[in-house]
């Protein structure tokens, strides 16, 4: 069996492991003795054994931690208008399985919402961390706080619908990639135009209109799972 894996932000020689992903550890019944593999969120893994196990805390003694990388070869960040938050969890859980940098909220004119809360912000963090965990990433995405489309940074492609271009062929792995993804009321024309100007090229994601939680992951799926990456 696999060793179960659990998030720390140190892998120091020995750690202690409390609060959720303590809780976590005790789902999964593990015990003195166990092997657990630590990944610190950025890159690194390491694995361990516990040697100490309390109603609140486990103490690991881990060996030496490893780069091991499991990212696409540039770091995607995807740029998807503010959804409800429910939508959004699933963008952020699925999208970091499917190998996201960052996700950077937008405010966009047509957006089912023009803001979220704090809490509701740490709320996706720790989905991102969680969709990291269970697919033995050890990278965990950003979660960004919205900015107004205006703002919007980078170079990559847009999905909108009636475009003829494919993601694929509009994008250019020579430096990091932002893709683009509309709210269910879509891009007025100023948006799209905007993009355009900013340097993203409009791409089509088929014949069908999808809602925009399944845009977001058909265009981030379209250049990683689907070049096998
Ligand atoms: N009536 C809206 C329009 O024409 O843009 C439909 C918006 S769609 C429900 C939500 C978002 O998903 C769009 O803004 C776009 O980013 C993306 N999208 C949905 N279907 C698409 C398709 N077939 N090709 C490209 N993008 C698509």
């Amino acid at each position: 069996m696999r060793p179960h894996r659990a998030y720390h932000a140190n892998l120091e020689p020995q750690i202690s492991i409390s609060g959720i992903e303590a809780a976590h550890l005790r789902v999964l019944r593990a015990k003195i003795g166990d092997s657990i593999t630590v990944f610190n969120g950025a890159g690194l893994e390491a694995v361990g054994t516990i040697l100490e196990a309390t109603e609140h805390s486990f103490t690991l003694q881990l060996g030496a931690a490893q780069n091991t990388n499991r990212e696409p070869p540039q770091p995607i960040t995807l740029a998807i208008a503010l959804l409800k938050a429910d939508k959004l969890a699933d963008v952020v859980r699925a999208s970091s399985e499917l190998g996201v940098s960052s996700i950077q909220l937008l405010i966009t004119q047509h957006a089912e919402a023009k803001d979220i809360g704090t809490q509701k912000l740490e709320r996706l963090r720790r989905v991102a961390t969680e969709a990291a965990k269970q697919c033995q990433r050890n990278t965990i995405p950003s979660i960004l706080e919205p900015i107004a489309l205006t703002a919007l940074t980078g170079a990559g492609i847009v999905a909108h619908p009636h475009s003829s271009r494919l993601p694929r062929e509009a994008i250019q792995w020579d430096a990091p990639i932002t893709i683009v993804s509309g709210p269910e009321g879509g891009f007025s024309n100023q948006e799209i135009t905007l993009l355009e100007h900013k340097g993203f090229t409009r791409v089509t994601l088929g014949q069908r209109i999808l809602r925009a939680e399944t845009a977001a992951l058909a265009l981030l799926s379209s250049i990683t799972a689907a070049e096998g990456i």
